[in-house]
């Protein structure tokens, strides 16, 4: 018999403790008999199936993470990790999904929120009983969403009035809650809200024609003299500095993405080698194709030790902007190359997605792009290993 795809062949798993192991397991269990079958129906659908959540919920994923004070687990890091790797082998767009509500939002209202704000949604978010979104990026930008942030609050006595507008929002067309960053008009600063569904001035249209991850919802939201209620505003947050602890947190999530799409990408071409057959042999025995194979692999097994080690260093508390920044970089850029040498090996039926490998192909341009550009990121290690800032 051949041998199986198997993407880690450096038994990376194995240095795993039994519950982080038991985790990822999970995880690919649920993706193989929840996401697997659907995933290609809803892809063309542009549409998110909303009957995962319960699905999801039975897992309780967020308490082998989080504490319900906002606190993480000793390695939350590391299964946030594996189950962002478990979940991008099948599927981007679930992992986009979570890491949305279980990293973006939820960091935003453990880091950020008072103690009531905390009690209030963590315990529901947990349960997945309030889906929660995250709006940073704007129309006019996401790179320079830090100076450039165009949405503003103004406080009018016991409340504040938000107006502007969100771009790429995900999960924002049906969460519960959206975390929106606003900057007072008044004081300059950023500031944090929650902003409940269905309050009155805010507006969600779904993004429609994307060519990557469309089974996520991503919306444009429009914020109309929006009021919301000071107790709704994130009591905690110090600023750009709550914003960039957030993104610190996550980034390293998305590094992970790549890990996984070109994992998955990876073992699809594997098992495509091993069956098709041109000139009467198994394509897999070609040269040119086992080169492409063994390239793949060399980028899976080097995206994966640096993620453990980068998840390591940030649930002991030393990992930097720029660690986070560098790995982002890396497994972005290697997952690129990855995906296309997979779908490469597919011959024409690689753009199809009926074969698994052109969804992996697409969503690696989202993952590329987002929290943090290629370019933003790369200057953020740039600054740190010269000292010297190529931008403000
Ligand atoms: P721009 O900032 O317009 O950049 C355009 C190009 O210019 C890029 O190549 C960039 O690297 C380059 N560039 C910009 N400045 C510099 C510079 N100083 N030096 C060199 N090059 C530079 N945002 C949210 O808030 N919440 C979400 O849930 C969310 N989900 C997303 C989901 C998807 C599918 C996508 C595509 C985006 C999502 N985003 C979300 C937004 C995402 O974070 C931004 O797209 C990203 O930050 C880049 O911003 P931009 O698209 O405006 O590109």
């Amino acid at each position: 018999a051949l041998p199986e795809a198997n993407g880690d062949f450096f038994g990376q798993m194995d240095t795993l403790t039994d519950e982080e192991r038991a985790v990822a397991l999970t995880t690919r269990q649920f993706m193989h008999e929840h996401v697997a079958p659907i995933m290609n129906e809803y892809w063309s659908r542009d549409e998110f199936p909303k009957q995962l959540i319960p699905e999801l919920r039975k897992l309780d994923l967020l308490r082998k993470i989080w504490n319900e004070d906002g606190t993480r687990k000793p390695n939350a890091t590391v299964v946030e990790g594996l189950v962002t790797l478990e979940a991008c082998k099948v599927d981007v767009s679930t992992a986009v999904f979570f890491g949305v509500h279980a990293g973006l939002a939820f960091a935003s209202i453990a880091l950020g929120g008072s103690d009531e704000q905390k009690a209030e949604w963590l315990p529901k978010m947990m349960d997945l009983e309030a889906v929660g979104a995250f709006g940073l990026t704007e129309p006019e930008g996401g790179s320079q969403v830090s100076q450039g942030m165009r949405t503003t609050c103004k406080r009018d006595g016991d409340s504040w009035t938000l107006r502007g507008q969100k771009k790429w929002i995900g999960n924002s067309t049906f969460s519960d809650l959206t975390v929106i960053w606003a900057r007072d008009v008044d004081t300059q600063e950023v500031r944090g809200f929650i902003v409940r569904a269905g309050t009155p001035g805010y507006r969600v249209e779904k993004i429609g024609g994307k060519i990557a991850l469309r089974i996520v919802e991503n919306g444009l939201i429009t914020l109309d003299d929006c009021r919301v209620p000071d107790s709704d505003r994130l009591q905690n947050v110090q600023g750009w500095r709550t914003t960039a602890e957030v993104l610190r947190l996550t980034r390293a999530g998305v590094a992970w993405q790549g890990v996984g799409c070109a994992m998955g990408a990876y073992e699809l071409a594997v098992n495509y080698s091993q069956e098709r057959e041109q000139f009467g042999k198994r394509i897999g025995e070609f040269q040119l194709i086992q080169n492409h194979l063994v390239h793949m692999l060399g980028n899976v097994t080097s995206m994966f030790a640096l993620c453990l080690r980068l998840s390591h260093m940030a649930d002991s508390g030393t990992m930097k902007d720029e660690h986070a920044a560098l790995a982002k970089v890396f497994t972005a850029a290697r997952c690129r190359e990855t995906v296309a040498l997979a779908r490469e090996t597919f011959g024409g039926n690689g753009i199809l997605l009926e074969n698994g490998v052109a969804k992996h192909f697409a969503d690696t341009e989202a993952i590329y792009s987002y929290e943090g550009t290629n370019e933003i990121n790369t200057l953020v290690v740039g600054r740190a290993i010269t000292g010297l800032s190529a931008f403000v």
